[in-house]
């Protein structure tokens, strides 16, 4: 998609801090971090969102997540995942992309 911001990103049009690649996925380092770690897991492959999701992109991300959380040293403090999906979800960039936040407490529920 030629407007979109992730796929620019994963194009190296737009810079991102890159912090794992393979064939099927793009993570980056969130340029508005909530937390110490705030990556986005993105698919190489252009989706809106969740809904759109397939049983081998989810598998690429689920594989990601667990690299991810055991490179960026939380695997064993904990983390949280989010992926926001739509207008009541307040997904603002439409490309599916999976928030691995942690390195704090984070707060028990949002809102
Ligand atoms: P969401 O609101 O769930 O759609 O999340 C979009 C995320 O993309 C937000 O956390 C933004 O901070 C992040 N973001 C927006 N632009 C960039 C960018 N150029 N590089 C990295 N992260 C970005």
């Amino acid at each position: 998609m030629s407007d979109c911001l992730f796929c620019k990103i994963i194009a190296g049009e737009i810079p991102g801090k890159t912090v794992f690649e393979n064939d099927k996925v793009y993570a980056f380092r969130d340029i508005n971090p909530q937390a110490p770690v705030h990556v986005l897991i993105v698919p190489r492959k252009h989706m809106d969102n969740i809904l759109e999701c397939d049983a081998e992109t989810a598998a690429a991300l689920t594989d990601a997540v667990q690299r991810i959380a055991e490179s960026e040293g939380v695997d064993k403090t904990g983390f949280r995942v989010v992926s926001n999906c739509g207008k009541h979800g307040a997904q603002s960039v439409n490309h599916l992309h999976i928030h691995l936040m942690g390195g704090k407490q984070l707060p028990e529920r949002m809102g």
